[in-house]
């Protein structure tokens, strides 16, 4: 696919010709019309056809989720710079077309913060409080104070995990609330977050037993998914109270179920489900202490005016030259620009390291290193360690993360980042390496990735965590860290071969008494399978990611 770079306009005075596709809260149209540089048609309802022929008389669109920005719609993009997203899910809009059109897409997922804290406020006061089982009893003629013996917030500690935008809302909230206040998030190297008020602890299964009432606000990914299940909430405090407005599939429900029927869990607020709508018939619509709402966390009129706001001002910020936010695909138009081959190449290798280290990470990240010994890649340094950076971010938040932002989002979370550009050639070792410091003490280094570009121009790694090995990472990567004793590789090998999944290539280093498989296999194993091998004896740690093909 060509891609074009996009031509991101300059300030003057011209006047912008904005496509409202759907249908726009009236406040995002209004704010268009009030200035004085832009214009807006607003014609919800286009089918494809209709779409692609008026896209190109615009600078930018702004849609909500019913406009389908296919490929073919933008065959012709001709002076369309810029597609708004007034909302979070980008599902409509083909990101790939889009990126090889040159054109920008943003999001506005910060406008629905305040009002998804605020929902799980209310889940959390509902819960407390009984308030929908009394509503109903009343509904049903009752007049029964005695069966709704509430709970009062002051004086209970909230465990906050995932202290990103919604977690810190809350945790503004519950203060004021005179709640103790406790978080946990892998991404935030510190050990106080506002001002002191709120601890943050290190590890998951730190706040677990601190916790009157538990609430989630973390993306869905590989270690999220099911992160409260039967053996995390054995730890939890009896009676607990669980709250999940972030993403079905975080709290594993028929563990939750378990918990709530065993009375170990004291009762649970829940907004998202793990299959959407929750059937009929599941356990969880019928339990006494559950409260449930369909997935409402950001649907309030005001967040809807504010996301037509938010797109609308974007659009116009990144149409007039001045700012990018929320941007969705800006990575993929960057990649290419102002590189050599060779500084490509380690581009790319940059990239493949970041996200085949990432997994092996379970602490806390405080500091990246990245050395870079080639004279010639010097002034690809910066975009080496963006796109480094980036790898190790992007899965563990809810935010695009790209070139243009992640120093900031690095900044913010207090990781430091230094890197180490010499020209001593690779004679000395690996052309370039990333080194992590974790659990907030810098200067340690429990992980380390390095890699090198050949004259064949492939990306290699040779040492993953003091491991070395000649690996060309590419497709779908299993790591198996195990003791190093003999029948491993067979163990690990007749799992592979049970599950009929085909091995295409194999690293095997040894150190101290341990070993590290990488593993390159044809296709993804089941998660289901993963776990099975994570359970044999012998196995230390077993993670899975998955990298572009080589010609991707
Ligand atoms: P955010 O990216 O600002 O924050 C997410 C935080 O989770 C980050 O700080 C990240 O470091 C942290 N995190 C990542 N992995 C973690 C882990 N393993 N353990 C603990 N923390 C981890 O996102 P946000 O805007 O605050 O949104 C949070 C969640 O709420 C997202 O899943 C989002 O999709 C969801 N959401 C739901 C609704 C709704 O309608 N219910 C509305 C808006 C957002």
């Amino acid at each position: 696919m060509t891609t074009r770079t996009p031509t991101r306009p300059a300030s003057k005075s011209t006047t912008f010709r904005i496509l409202a596709a759907d249908e726009l809260a009236a406040e995002g149209l209004a704010f268009i019309r009030a200035q004085t540089d832009a214009t807006v048609d607003s014609k919800p309802g286009q089918n494809a056809e209709e779409l692609a022929a008026i896209v190109g008389d615009y600078d930018g669109m702004i849609v909500r989720s019913g406009a389908q920005v296919t490929a073919k719609v933008l065959t012709k993009p001709g002076r369309l710079k810029v597609i708004a997203r007034a909302g979070v899910g980008v599902d409509n809009i083909d990101l790939d077309a889009a990126t090889a059109a040159g054109i920008l897409v943003l999001n506005s997922a910060e406008a629905s913060t305040i009002t998804t804290a605020e929902h799980t406020f209310a889940l959390m006061l509902g819960l407390a409080r009984h308030i929908g089982a009394a509503h109903h009893s009343m509904v049903g003629g009752q007049w029964d104070r005695s069966a709704f013996d509430g709970r009062q917030l002051a004086g209970k500690t909230l465990g906050i995990v995932g202290f990103g935008r919604i977690g810190r809302t809350i945790a503004q909230r519950a203060l004021a609330f005179d709640m103790t206040v406790v978080g946990y998030d892998p991404f935030i190297n510190a050990s106080t977050m506002m001002d002191g008020q709120v601890r943050m602890v290190e590890k998951f299964t730190d706040i677990l037993p601190l916790a009157d009432i538990l609430t989630f606000h973390v993306p869905l990914n590989d270690q999220t998914r099911g992160q409260l299940n039967q053996q995390t909430l054995a730890l939890c405090r009896d009676d607990v109270m669980i709250i999940n407005a972030s993403r079905g599939g975080v709290v594993d429900e028929a563990d939750l179920v378990i918990a709530l029927d065993s009375g170990k869990v004291g009762g649970a607020a829940l907004d998202v489900f793990e299959n959407e709508p929750l059937p009929h018939e599941h356990p969880l619509r019928k339990h006494a202490r559950v409260l449930l709402t369909p997935h409402l966390g950001a649907s309030t009129v005001e967040a809807q005016q504010a996301v037509s706001i938010d797109a609308a001002s974007s659009v116009l910020e990144f149409l007039r030259g001045r700012s990018v936010r929320g941007a969705v695909n800006v990575t993929g138009l960057r990649l290419d620009l102002d590189l050599d081959p060779m500084q490509a190449c380690f581009v790319d290798l940059a990239n493949r390291m970041s996200r085949l280290i990432d997994p092996m990470i379970t602490e806390r990240v405080s500091a990246v290193t990245l050395e870079i010994s080639r004279a010639d890649l010097a002034s690809a340094a910066t975009t080496i360690e963006r796109i480094s950076l980036i790898g190790l971010l992007q899965r563990h938040l809810d935010v695009p993360v790209n070139l243009v932002n992640v120093g900031h989002i690095a900044e913010q979370r207090g990781i430091t980042l230094r890197t180490i550009t010499t020209d001593t050639g690779s004679s000395r070792g690996p052309d370039l390496a990333i080194e992590l410091a974790a659990d907030g003490r810098r200067g340690d280094v429990p992980h380390r990735i390095a890699g090198r570009v050949f004259d064949d121009m492939r990306p290699r790694v040779v040492e993953i965590n003091g491991y070395h090995m000649d690996m060309i990472p590419v497709g779908c990567m299993v790591l198996i860290q195990n003791d190093d004793r003999p029948g491993m590789v067979g163990l690990v090998g007749s799992q592979f071969g049970s599950a009929e999944i085909n091995i295409a290539d194999m690293a095997i280093s040894r150190r101290d008494d341990t070993a590290l498989m990488v593993l390159r296999v044809d296709v993804a194993p089941p998660e289901a399978m993963l776990e099975s091998l994570r359970r044999q004896p012998g196995i230390k740690k077993v993670a899975m990611v998955v990298l572009p093909e080589e010609s991707d």
